[in-house]
């Protein structure tokens, strides 16, 4: 989405960078009172709308940060600068009191408040300076109303604070909404993916599940033939039961039986389940604060999701480490917390998940998190995460809490 308004931003930016950049060859070259006899004041003038014009053009090539706190230190210095070797053009006083405005385009409350304190701080030592030192000789436009001068430079600080808060604030909410509609997008995929592919396994698997139980009828008299037929529909029973769930997922209005879940209980036999796989690596699951919660829901997909979770948490684990589960009752939901010290994962693989088939394990099928991520939304619930490469994963997963009827 951001790269289809790339060619137009650009333009547009360019655009206006060629303005700005005239615009300070003109102040720099026509009717400079310093061209007559160009001193080192006059250099440095040329030196700043330099350095200014290279940020400026240079920027959509490196947006970086240092680049961002550049340009705003330069900018400070052109306009100061222009400020003192300038005294008759008093509207230059205007352009000190807006030059935080210029990093409200970059978006960055960090960046902003330096701007805004910078500011500040220079003002102050340049009212100093004409009260102390000028005593209003050059600069008698602000001697003669101090007052009325700092009030006005209060004021434009104060102004474009407000204007930062505000569009900073809409931006955000149109990130999350991006975000949302990317989410939704995804799940409505995944949706019609899951549905297609159930739809086509279940059919022969049904046929092949009625022959086994013909013929594990007829092998009534072979004990060990009945052995492992039953086996085999055991596990068609299984496979079933997963296709039914990819269904569910995606007509999620379908009916499904919720009970109400000891969750507890659930930790507590999805732990014993996994703790053998994860003796493979020598992995250990620790459940502890553990409260009294109880949730509404289907505790087979309950239970799927915390099993995906967890089992992901132990493959990112190294040998030897432990993955950490905790249960809390907050206000309105139970909170649990799957936290291991793996490989951990940045921002940019945090937002893949979800995404069917994004796995980065050799024998992954990248779906688990997608299942999670749809039950969870089934029953108004939440998963996070907080991740750092290298240190380790927290999964978060909210439910709304049901009380147990006593
Ligand atoms: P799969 O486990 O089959 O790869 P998932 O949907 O369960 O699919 O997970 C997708 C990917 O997310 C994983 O391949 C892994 O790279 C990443 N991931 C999930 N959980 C964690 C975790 N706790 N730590 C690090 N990476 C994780
Ligand atoms: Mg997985």
């Amino acid at each position: 989405m951001e790269k289809n308004y790339n060619p137009i931003n650009q333009k547009l930016y360019y655009s206006t960078v060629i303005i700005v950049i005239t615009l300070m060859l003109l102040g720099l070259f026509v009717e400079n009172p310093l061209l007559q006899d160009p001193g080192i004041g006059y250099i440095t003038h040329g030196v700043l709308v330099f350095l200014f014009s290279v940020c400026l053009v240079i920027y959509p090539l490196y947006k970086s940060y240092f680049l961002r706190l550049t340009m705003i230190i330069v900018i400070a210095s052109y306009f100061y600068t222009i400020f003192f070797l300038y005294p008759d053009t008093w509207s230059n006083f205007i352009f000190l009191c807006f030059i935080p405005a210029f990093s409200i385009l970059f978006y960055d409350k960090k960046l902003f408040h330096f701007s805004l304190l910078l500011n500040t701080f220079s003002i102050i030592c340049l009212f100093s300076y004409i009260v102390k030192v000028d005593k209003g000789a050059l600069f008698p436009y602000i001697r003669e109303d101090l007052a009325g001068n700092i009030i006005n430079f209060i004021g434009s600080q104060a102004i474009l604070y407000f204007i930062f808060f505000i569009s900073s604030e809409r931006l955000n909410k149109q990130k999350l909404y991006y975000e949302q509609i990317k989410h939704s997008e995804r799940l409505k995929t995944t949706g019609q993916l899951a549905a297609a592919v159930a739809h086509e396994i279940r059919n022969p698997l049904t046929v092949v599940k009625g022959f086994l139980q013909m013929y594990d009828n007829e092998a009534a008299n072979h004990v060990d033939r009945k052995r492992h037929y039953s086996l085999m529909i055991n596990e068609l029973n299984t496979a079933e039961q997963v296709i039914s769930q990819f269904l569910s997922i995606a007509k999620p209005d379908k009916e499904i039986e919720t009970e109400l879940v000891d969750v507890k209980n659930v930790l507590q036999s999805v732990t014993d389940l996994l703790n053998t796989y994860g003796l493979l690596h020598d992995n250990k699951i620790v459940l502890s604060m553990i409260d009294d919660c109880y949730i509404q829901a289907n505790i087979i997909e309950f239970k799927q999701l915390l099993i995906n979770i967890i089992k992901n948490a132990i493959e990112a684990s190294k040998v030897g480490d432990s993955v950490e589960v905790t249960a809390e009752m907050k206000k309105d939901f139970v909170e649990i917390n799957v936290i291991d010290c793996g490989q951990g994962m940045s921002k940019e693989e945090i937002d893949s998940l979800g995404t069917p088939f994004y796995s980065l394990k050799a024998k992954g099928t990248g779906l688990g998190m997608m299942i999670c991520f749809n039950i969870a939304a089934k029953y108004k619930g939440s998963i996070s995460f907080n991740s750092e490469k290298g240190k380790g994963t927290t999964a978060i997963i909210r439910f709304p809490t049901t009380k147990p009827v006593v």
